[in-house]
């Protein structure tokens, strides 16, 4: 086999695995997609997708093409809840009816450190 032959094989194996993008990575791509705290760069790595198969993705999802147009315009709507950092153990938890720490137990201990 030449040098030019093997280029070839090479690009042609390239190109299919470009085309062959699974069920589930696109469903996890619109689904990360929604997220604002996500870019679309990480996005990407995470899923290990490149951007010539995001393109192909958004033009046979329907639900991938609007969510990049959103993006774009910067209209992602925040639907996740706000996560917070609690004073006392500095643990991620979602602050339920204005809580300030992430239990009874760090709110004890951040009152006698306040
Ligand atoms: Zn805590």
């Amino acid at each position: 086999m030449t040098q030019d032959r093997r280029a070839n094989v090479a690009d042609s194996n390239a190109e299919q695995h470009a085309q062959t993008i699974s069920d589930l990575q696109a469903k996890a791509t619109a689904l990360l997609l929604r997220s604002p705290r996500l870019s679309v760069s990480l996005i990407l790595e995470l899923l290990d997708i490149g951007d010539a198969q995001l393109r192909e993705l958004s033009k046979c999802n329907p639900e991938i093409a609007p969510l990049l147009d959103k993006r774009r315009r910067g209209e992602l709507d925040l639907d996740e809840p706000e996560l917070k950092t609690c004073p006392s153990c500095g643990d991620w938890f979602i602050p339920y009816a204005g809580q300030r720490c992430c239990s009874d137990e760090c709110y004890r201990i951040a009152r006698v450190s306040a």
